[in-house]
């Protein structure tokens, strides 16, 4: 027995050896990426239940390294938040948005929402609604037809110091949205008191409905609670027409999941712009 420890924390170290130097080569790749450009968006749109229109295309960073392939952004921005990379990357991805964003709307949609996850890292920055006001001028892009979405990980420690922020992004006309409702830190009070516009229930929940007995219930809870406090809600991860029948019968805003798109670069998107608008 005293062995198979021993062989065990061998195990251990080395795949925490493994972890690491993944890490490290990441960190370096990430840098290098920053300096050649090596990113890239794709869009989800997220759909409006009551036109069938798309309400609004969620940003969703890619990166695919020469070396090491494509890596998933659940494993790269973490990283990325943990060297303060995520600070001149999200910067990046934000003008890039805008960017797309001031395309597509000038060419015959109007109104169309461009969504930008936005890091709790960066929300820190004492120069974040600077920085947001400097690329919605460079870009043209109306502050209208942006809308950040924020986690509740931002609320944990400094939510004294976000609502404050939150409302003068706000004042600028910029929408704020909730992401991943439900998963951390929801205080029913706390959503009371942020300026949000928008709030997207999270997957997991999505997911639940149709499999276990109360998955529905809390979906439904979440939707008619949140509309009593006039914030539109997305339902995210939308898989299946069983959950998007439930969330019709909810009385969900907008729905976004692979049932209605999967995140496609730019060029395919336009596609779906057409669709909508193009009659
Ligand atoms: P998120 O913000 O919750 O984004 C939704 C994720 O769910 C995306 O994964 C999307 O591709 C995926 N998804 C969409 N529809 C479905 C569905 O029907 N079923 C399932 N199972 N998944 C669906 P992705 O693109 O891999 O991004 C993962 C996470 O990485 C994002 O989660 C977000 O937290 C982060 N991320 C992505 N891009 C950025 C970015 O530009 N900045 C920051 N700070 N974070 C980002
Ligand atoms: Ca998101
Ligand atoms: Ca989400
Ligand atoms: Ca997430």
């Amino acid at each position: 027995a005293k062995n198979l420890g021993k062989n065990n924390v061998q195990f251990f170290q080395e795949e925490m050896r493994q972890g690491i130097l993944r890490k490290i080569t990441i960190e370096k790749s990430l840098r290098k990426a920053l300096n050649t450009s090596g990113f890239e968006l794709h869009y989800q749109p997220q759909i409006s239940i009551d036109t069938g229109k798309v309400r609004a295309f969620e940003a969703l960073l890619r990166w695919r390294d020469p070396e090491l392939g494509n890596v998933s952004p659940l494993e790269f921005i973490p990283i990325a938040e943990d060297t303060g990379l995520i600070v001149p990357l999200g910067e990046w991805v934000l003008r890039e948005a805008c960017r797309q964003g001031v395309e597509w709307n000038g060419s015959g949609c109007e109104d169309l929402i461009i969504s930008v996850n936005i890091s709790t890292v960066q929300l820190k920055q004492a120069n974040f609604v600077h920085m947001v006001k400097d690329i919605l001028q460079e870009t043209g892009f109306l502050p209208a037809h942006l809308e950040l979405e924020i986690t509740e990980s931002l609320l944990i420690n400094s939510f004294e110091q976000a609502v404050p922020m939150l409302k003068g992004l706000r004042d600028m006309g910029i929408k704020i949205s909730m992401d991943d409702f439900g998963t951390g830190y929801s205080s029913l009070n706390y959503l009371r008191r942020l300026p949000l516009n928008t709030l997207k229930i999270d997957k997991s929940f999505i997911q639940d409905i149709n499999v276990r007995g109360m998955g529905e219930n809390i979906v439904s809870s979440i939707i008619s609670l949140v509309h009593r406090l006039q914030i539109e809600v997305v339902a995210e991860g939308v898989e299946t027409e069983a959950q998007l029948d439930y969330l019709v019968r909810c009385n969900c805003d907008n729905v976004q999941g692979y049932l209605l798109s999967r995140p496609g670069p730019a060029e395919n998107v336009a596609g779906i712009i057409q669709k909508n608008y193009g009659d």
